[in-house]
């Protein structure tokens, strides 16, 4: 409703704007994430640690991530997970790119940031044990109990991951 009432020179202004994003957006040929140059300036950071690779499904967990402020390392975006029953396999998203990016020895860590659905779980699985070749640590996100959550409302899956992987205090 907003653009048919929008002026002659707003629809011009929107249309020019959505052609430029198409025409300067491109994966980035580090990490894959979205970006306007040929290295994205999270792996243009030398700042960043450079032996800690995140390995995520999409460009928006990229986002996601980086808003908590919480990480300083590098990214690896899949572009998707397998999945089987789509018929999506370790061939269709970018695995082989991150191998090929571990085997070029840098990397000391991997954090396997993919979601806890059965897709991103299996995707997880395969990804350690293709990893288990290389010299790095395989880490995975934590799950568990969520921030301001009280334990009688958690559902019975994440209680009993919250359960198992308790840790000290
Ligand atoms: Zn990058």
């Amino acid at each position: 409703m907003y653009l048919v009432h929008a002026s002659d020179r707003e629809i011009g202004e929107l249309v020019r704007s959505l052609v430029e994003l198409k025409k300067k957006t491109c994966l980035c040929s580090v990490c894959f994430n979205l970006s306007d140059s040929d290295v994205c300036p999270i792996c243009a950071d030398r700042s960043r640690d450079q032996t800690l690779v995140c390995v995520v499904e999409g460009p928006a967990e990229v986002m996601a991530i980086e808003q908590t402020g919480a990480f300083k390392g590098l990214y690896h975006v899949l572009h998707g997970v397998i999945s089987p029953m789509d018929g999506i396999g370790p061939e269709h998203i970018k695995v082989r790119e991150l191998l090929d990016r571990i085997g070029n020895g840098k990397v000391e860590e991997v954090v396997i940031a993919t979601g806890t659905r059965v897709e991103g779980e299996a995707t997880a699985s395969y990804l350690a044990g293709e990893l288990k070749r290389y010299n790095v640590r395989v880490t995975r996100l934590a799950s568990g109990m969520p921030c301001g959550g009280e334990v009688k409302y958690i559902d019975p899956v994440t209680l009993k991951t919250a359960v198992e992987k308790r840790h000290a205090i």
